[in-house]
């Protein structure tokens, strides 16, 4: 049966790739994605077809994969961290129930989420909720609910695309429904184009990241009520006691 992989391939740098995820490349002939993905993978496969899509045209870029994998070959189909966290991953399996001949494997990849925990430090380490402030394909007002949940709840919070030049101050909009139940000095961080060049940290208060800039190539971390600043690293304590 012919074989179409989805595959995580983590943050960016080759190093936080799974062997997993390697090997499925690897054994694919033909290798498929969004130009900015294929861009940071293309250098250590380059016996490889490469195939790319833009941005926004995620149902061609899934026919497109069923149909290379119909001809006969093994298919990989690239997403940037996991391919089942705002990735293809569910879209190729919806679609791939009219392509009954072709195999599909998801291979998981190292999420943003916890790629920029580990160069902030350890700020998701307790219950966290993964909120995406990206209106294309979720109403507002449900993300608005979602956001204001999880602050009363006390969650720590990781928001995935926060911003883009349409939704430039939707940042700030989620900061002030979080500010309605957290303290404005709860600490929050931000990593921009982690495992990729031009890495960078900031960690500051929930005031400061009410008026910061990011991104859509930044990950967005809000502290819980425990949550701490030491030596500029965002640190949410497990617990233990005597520490
Ligand atoms: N499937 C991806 C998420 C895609 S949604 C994953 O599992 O990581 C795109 C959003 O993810 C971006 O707007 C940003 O918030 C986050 N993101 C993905 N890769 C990133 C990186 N290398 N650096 C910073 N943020 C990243």
């Amino acid at each position: 049966m012919n074989k179409l992989y989805v595959v995580g391939i983590g943050p960016g740098e080759y190093e936080q790739m799974t062997i997993k995820a390697i090997n499925a490349l690897k054994e694919s002939e033909v290798i498929i994605g969004y130009t900015v993905y294929v861009d940071l993978i293309k250098d250590h496969f380059g016996d490889k077809e490469f195939l790319t899509t833009p941005m926004k045209k995620e149902v061609d870029r899934c026919m497109l994969a069923f149909e290379e994998a119909q001809k006969g070959k093994n298919v990989s189909l690239v997403c940037s961290g996991d391919s089942g966290i705002y990735g293809m991953a569910g879209l190729i399996l919806e679609i791939g129930q009219k392509y009954e001949c072709v195999e599909v494997e998801i291979i998981p990849g190292i999420t943003a989420a916890s790629s920029g925990a580990a160069v902030l430090g350890a700020p998701l380490i307790h219950d966290f909720a993964v909120i995406s402030l990206s209106d294309l394909l979720t109403p507002m007002e449900k993300i608005e609910k979602r956001l204001q949940c999880a602050a009363e709840a006390d969650f720590g919070i990781c928001l995935y695309n926060p911003s883009s030049k349409k939704r430039f101050d939707y940042l700030q909009k989620a900061c002030d429904i979080v500010l309605k139940f957290a303290s404005e000095d709860t600490v929050c961080g931000v990593v921009r184009n982690i495992g990729r060049e031009g890495e960078a940290i900031e960690v500051m208060s929930l005031k400061e990241l009410r008026d910061k800039e990011v991104d859509m190539f930044t990950t967005v971390y809000i502290g819980n009520s425990q949550t701490k600043n030491i030596n500029g690293k965002m640190v949410t304590p497990r617990g233990y006691k005597n520490v």
